[in-house]
């Protein structure tokens, strides 16, 4: 962690190969934006980086509580570059092998391997095209890495392999959610709606979320009542009380509303260059320069 008091002491500069997802703190709780960079941690004096204490690979930093993992960078990309080629090579020589493939496309999401999931996708795509498990793993994937399009694909794949497959039908419709698309997320989410349970109600919240977005509130309010008539005993879930209250109000209006759950995104970007890391330093030198310069010309 970076710590300063009164302005003295070390401070993180710059961020590349930046990621973010949703998902729970493990300091704090908060599900919240998780992000994970490269950056640099400066000594600093009144907040002007002096000289640098090394490279780091900060990890889920929080959005919430600003609390974080971290390593030094070097190790995290020998780890990490280490690992990923070694599943890889044990990949390429069983590539219908769906145990390898799994734990390839596990440890590129872990690491937040970008670019060698591209590699890896295409593989898979020419290796393992009528594999259910393995298409739902890399639409997960290609979500998680901010490529909705291609994980819609293979959710599709997946599912026209094995439509019967719950966890696939609700990791797409919740996909389906995100991108707008109610009525085909309520189609791949009738296995939840038709029987309804108390386990399965966070699907439940997640489609009346995107009822809303589409202001579609007589709607919402109708499959917040079929969904208790079957279960009377979710009367008393507070999240569902809340659901009912709102759509009840806005029952006679068709204003679509923002959703927190739906905007959650998960992206892989990539910011910054090598100036962004020298920026520091370079405003560093030059206040020492102007400094120098007004003591020069204050002299003459
Ligand atoms: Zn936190």
């Amino acid at each position: 962690m970076s710590f300063t008091l009164n302005g003295v002491g070390s401070w993180y500069y710059g961020r590349n190969n930046v990621h973010n997802f949703v998902g729970q703190c493990e300091f704090c709780g908060a599900s919240t934006t998780l992000t994970s960079y490269d950056t640099t941690l400066y000594f600093v004096v009144i907040y002007l980086a002096i000289c640098p204490l090394g490279r780091k690979r900060i990890i889920n930093q929080c959005a919430s509580c600003s609390k974080h993992r971290l390593m030094p960078l070097a190790a995290y990309n020998t780890f990490h570059d280490t690992a990923i080629d070694k599943l890889l090579k044990d990949y390429c020589a069983a590539t219908e092998n769906v145990e390898k493939a799994t734990e390839l496309i596990q440890a590129t999401i872990h690491f937040r391997a970008a670019k060698p999931f591209q590699g890896v996708r295409v593989l898979m795509e020419q290796a393992l095209p009528h594999n259910a498990p393995v298409q739902s793993l890399l639409g997960g994937a290609c979500e998680f890495f901010g490529d909705r399009s291609s994980a819609e694909t293979h959710y599709h794949a997946s599912l026209s392999l094995d439509p019967s497959n719950t966890a696939t039908r609700e990791d797409f419709a919740v996909l389906l959610l995100k991108k707008g698309h109610v009525d085909e997320a309520r189609q791949w989410l009738s296995h939840v709606l038709d029987s309804p349970s108390m386990d399965k109600r966070g699907y439940l919240y997640v489609m009346i979320e995107g009822l809303r977005v589409a202001g579609r509130h007589r709607e919402s309010l109708e499959m917040l009542e079929a969904y208790a008539a079957s279960l009377p005993a979710i009367h008393d879930d507070k999240e569902f009380k809340q659901y009912l209250k709102k759509s009840r109000r806005y029952t006679n209006s068709s204003k679509p509303l923002r959703s927190k759950l739906l905007a959650a995104q998960a992206a892989s970007t990539y910011e910054g260059s090598p100036w962004n890391r020298r920026l520091p330093l370079l405003i560093t030198a030059g206040i020492i320069l102007l400094t120098i310069t007004i003591i020069v010309l204050g002299n003459l």
